[in-house]
């Protein structure tokens, strides 16, 4: 029997952002650093003692961080560049300096850059490594305090600890040196930590390398094997303590047998994302060597099932003794909310078949220690069905044919078509979507999701404000023209919340960056549309106008991607469901004489698989049909325009192309513009507006700086195929610097559309 139980780590924004909240207010000095300290040790002590209480075997500590786990590393490493440090500031504004930037007395700096940690949506800070850098650990540290914090509490932890081979690979290089110039002295930062944390009582440390389940080539499985080769006789000999290797995100195909033969006192495996793991294991697995089995799902809220569990225990006990199976989750629990005692709006039928978690750790308890009541109880909830199925979508689903992924005529002749109605100039100017959203306008929203004014009160200011946004947008000349979003809160809840199958939780916030939490809604049954959703809003911007009104709505895999998926179906069901549900909008819009509609694909490129082998079989084979499900339908004459929020898709351009859209705008006004020769080389044929201007900051570019830009994507990009745009929404940017941006845009593109 498994009695042993291990969480990866724990969530740390507290279960009602208490660390958001006091982080925003130190940031604006409203509260000393020692009053967030102070904030911060009793969300620490919060999850140790609910850990403990469950009776959890490995606890983990380190896993808490005002910002990131990564930019934690660099900084237990010493790998801070020069220009944080020379700000002077304390360690924890040095800390913030690098996590978000600095402005102040002490300097000008910018953030290290952000990016999106594995297939999550979570993201962390890149650390840089430059090559003068010196890599080392102090003996006190942010892993000896923490450790030495929740013994006080009498708990004994595990420190964690992200691994030296997944550091590598994260960071970005400066200079000349690249990562296996960095080995041996990282082995040696590695030592130290793990002496300064047995001279403070650890017995075990956990090292995370999820890193290893990438593809890994030959060159970075000798890196991996020389530092641990190194490291794991030295932590052993030198900090005699033990050392857990825990993986996650997946299988580690590429290195299993050199992981199961390198010596480590435990390894962490995924059996929830690794589609190879239970085959993996048995393979063989090492003797005398703990097995953490991480089998209940940290990235999404739905119970175990219990017996499931089980059969898999039973398999793997064939391969490795009983007493050395640990039972774990398959990731980190940072990725699921704190617990279903703060849903307070959903009903107890509901919240049964939810585990955030809190619950999830009582799981892996209960299914450790085969308590049977509890196995009857979980048993009872998926013996019976949790939702009917929806007869009349599972007609649509099943009623799907080839051709309704297929739009007709094909695209050369489309756009012959749509050219020939729209007369538009070259260059096109139009927005993403949204425009800024000012105070007002979240306030109309709130009032009304309050009951302080009426539906008649909130349309009608909105409709004033749809009225304004036309006029500025005619005024400064742009060519096709959007409504502006005021009614939307976020692109996918504004859809979620009006289409059946959605649930909406109350407080299941998820940490997405630093402060940032984001609050997925959840697929609960099967997806269809009631009701139009956007069409009164477009037909009123539409009869404002003689100009071209966009439609806007957001794609499946955008609505999919950002929420908790369901776990009983499919994720391509799911997207196809959500699919046709989007598809009646489009054909009402078209219906109501919306000629132009803009699908937004934000989020496709973010579940990407993380294995090359598997971004078509597990994935791109269904999303990008996904995508032609929904506008296949629609007339020669209406143009299909779709946006993605980054310019990270040179390896998936063509089906990126193979999408089927008439225009796509996407952000490249931060990057080199190499895209652009991707887009030349793989012969794109989908009209492009790379973004001219970036609109996350609130610069305002100069008429030459957009025409540049312009003039070297007319390098790569035919004439008739360029639009002009910022790169994405608008609604964070306030009015004034909107205005001056849109107005040199416009003055750009009719500077060049006079110049060739
Ligand atoms: N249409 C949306 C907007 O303009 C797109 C947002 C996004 O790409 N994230 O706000
Ligand atoms: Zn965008």
């Amino acid at each position: 029997m498994a009695t042993r139980t291990s969480v990866i780590g724990f969530p740390r924004i507290g279960k009602n952002r208490e660390l958001k909240f006091a982080s925003e207010k130190y940031f604006k000095a409203e509260i000393s650093a020692a009053e967030l300290e102070k904030t911060a040790a009793e969300l620490r002590a919060y999850g140790w003692k609910k850990q403990s209480d469950a009776g959890i075997t490995f606890i983990p500590s380190n896993d808490f961080s005002f910002y990131d786990n990564v930019l934690d590393t660099a900084f237990l490493l010493g790998a801070v560049p020069a220009r944080y440090k020379a700000l002077g500031l304390s360690p924890l504004e040095t800390y913030f300096a690098a996590a978000h930037g600095y402005q102040g007395s002490a300097g000008d700096v910018k953030a290290l850059p952000m990016k999106k940690w594995f297939n999550t949506n979570y993201h962390y800070i890149v650390p840089e490594l430059s090559d003068n850098i010196k890599l080392s650990v102090a003996d006190q540290n942010k892993a000896v305090t923490e450790f030495n914090e929740a013994k006080t509490l009498g708990i004994k932890t595990v420190p964690t600890v992200i691994g030296a081979y997944t550091f590598l690979h994260l960071a970005t290089y400066t200079g000349q040196k690249k990562a296996g110039d960095f080995a041996t002295e990282l082995v040696n930062a590695y030592v130290q930590l793990a002496m300064s944390l047995s001279t403070a009582g650890a017995e075990w440390i956990s090292i995370a390398e999820p890193a290893l389940v990438f593809d890994v080539s030959a060159e970075e499985k000798a890196l991996f094997a020389s530092i641990y080769k190194d490291l794991i006789s030295k932590l052993h000999k030198e900090a005699n303590i033990k050392i857990i290797l825990q993986t996650y995100f997946g299988d580690i195909r590429d290195v299993y047998n050199e992981v199961c033969e390198l010596g480590f006192d435990a390894i962490g495996l995924d059996f929830v994302e690794g589609k190879k793991t239970l085959e993996l294991v048995e393979s063989g697995f090492p003797k005398d060597t703990f097995l953490i089995a991480g089998i209940v799902n940290g990235k999404n809220i739905w119970r175990a099932d219990y017996q499931k569990k089980n059969e898999l225990l039973v398999k793997l006990a064939v391969k490795v003794e009983e007493q050395n199976i640990v039972i774990g989750t398959s990731c980190s629990l940072l990725h699921v909310p704190y617990t279903t005692t703060s849903e307070e709006k959903l009903s107890s039928d509901i919240l049964a078949h939810f585990a955030y978690a809190e619950e999830k750790i009582v799981e892996l308890k209960e299914i450790a220690s085969g308590d049977e009541k509890a196995l009857e109880a979980n048993k009872k909830l998926f013996a019976s069905e949790r939702v009917a199925k929806d007869a009349a979508v599972q007609k649509a689903l099943a009623e799907i044919s080839e051709s309704d992924f297929v739009r007709k005529p094909d695209f050369a002749e489309r756009e012959k078509i749509q050219h020939k109605t729209f007369k538009l100039p070259l260059f096109p100017t139009t927005t993403i979507g949204s425009f800024p959203q000012t105070s007002e306008v979240r306030a109309n929203r709130a009032a009304y999701k309050k009951g302080t004014i009426s539906r008649e009160q909130y349309v009608e200011f909105n409709q004033k404000k749809i009225a304004e946004c036309i006029k500025l947008q005619e005024e400064l000349g742009l060519d096709v023209l959007v409504h502006g979003e005021f009614e939307r809160n976020d692109m996918v809840e504004y859809f979620g919340s009006q289409l059946n199958g959605y649930l909406f939780t109350q407080n299941a916030w998820v940490q997405s960056y630093g402060t940032r939490c984001v609050k997925p809604p959840v697929v609960w049954g099967d997806v269809s549309r009631n009701n139009p959703m956007t069409v009164e809003w477009s037909v009123f911007a539409q009869s404002q106008t003689k100009k071209i009104m966009k439609g806007m709505l957001t794609g499946p895999v955008t609505i999919l991607n950002w929420s908790f998926p369901r776990e009983d179906i499919s994720l391509k069901e799911q997207t196809q469901q959500i699919a046709l549900a989007i598809r009646e909008e489009v054909l009402d819009l078209e219906k109501n004489g919306i000629k132009i509609i803009q699908i937004d694909e934000a989020a496709l490129r973010e579940k990407l698989p993380l294995r090359r082998s598997d971004w078509h079989t597990e994935y791109l084979d269904w999303a990008i049909p996904a995508f032609r499900l929904v506008h296949s339908k629609v007339l020669p004459q209406t143009q299909i325009h779709t946006h993605m929020c980054y310019s990270e898709f040179n390896d998936i351009i063509r089906d990126i192309d193979a999408m089927d859209a008439d225009v796509i705008t996407f952000e490249a006004s931060r990057a080199d513009l190499k895209i652009l020769d991707a887009l030349k080389e793989a012969n794109f044929r989908t009209e492009v507006g790379p973004g001219v201007y970036d609109i996350h900051s609130a610069r305002v570019p100069s008429v030459e700086e957009i025409t540049d830009a312009l003039k070297k994507m007319l390098d790569k990009v035919q004439k008739e195929k360029l639009w002009v745009n910022p790169d994405c929404g608008l609604k964070t940017r306030g009015n004034e610097e909107t205005i001056a941006s849109l107005k040199n845009l416009v003055a750009a593109a009719k500077e060049l559309r006079a110049n060739v």
